[in-house]
């Protein structure tokens, strides 16, 4: 496990994430930027494999919301902020409707269970719910997900539409949650 260094910010106290080439300048990586993706931004780095696990999961039921979170690792490159999302892990117990999701206690610990198991002690970099047929936004309680579970800078919300196949990302950016691209990491075969 890298050290970790912590800068203190006001009551915060923010993890300097450890140096690691960026995939995209990295010759044996083959990536493709989806969307608008801004200098400044966090780059996120999703692997086809973690992908596809993500999208079966949504079309496994696409008449409810359905969700998971994203075990991974934050990084810097020269200045810029990347995570690389390692895998997905499903939230098996939760409440859901046709147009709403929300992580229980059960599936809380479900979750934490199974990312200790699977990938230790790496963080969460963010997390995954599907809108089916009804696009990619945040609603007012994924905000509230995201503000209270996922408020580090380096966390991200996926949204999933798998009736329309279209997905998107959001960031914190100054303190506002944004829309945002990301980098599509190939499988190397
Ligand atoms: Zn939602």
């Amino acid at each position: 496990m890298e050290s970790s260094e912590f800068i203190h910010a006001g009551d915060l106290e923010i993890a300097v994430p450890p140096e690691k080439l960026i995939p995209t300048e990295d010759p044996v990586q083959r990536v493709e930027p989806m969307g608008t993706i801004r200098s400044d931004d966090l780059h996120i780095f999703l692997r086809e494999n973690t992908l596809r696990e993500i999208v079966a999961h949504a079309k496994s039921n696409p008449r409810c919301e359905l969700g998971g979170v994203l075990p991974g690792s934050f990084y810097q490159w020269r200045g810029r902020l990347w995570i690389e999302i390692d895998g997905y892990i499903r939230a098996e117990h939760y409440v859901h409707t046709a147009a709403s999701f929300r992580f229980t206690a059960d599936s809380w610990s479900g979750i934490l269970k199974e990312k200790l198991r699977r990938f230790e002690d790496k963080p969460l970099v963010g997390w995954q719910h599907t809108h089916p047929g009804y696009g990619v936004f945040l609603s007012g309680l994924d905000m509230f997900i995201q503000e209270h579970f996922f408020n580090l800078p380096h966390q991200v919300a996926l949204v999933v539409d798998p009736k329309a196949d279209t997905l998107g990302f959001f960031q914190w950016k100054r303190g506002r949650v944004t829309s945002c691209g990301f980098f599509f990491v190939l499988d190397r075969d």
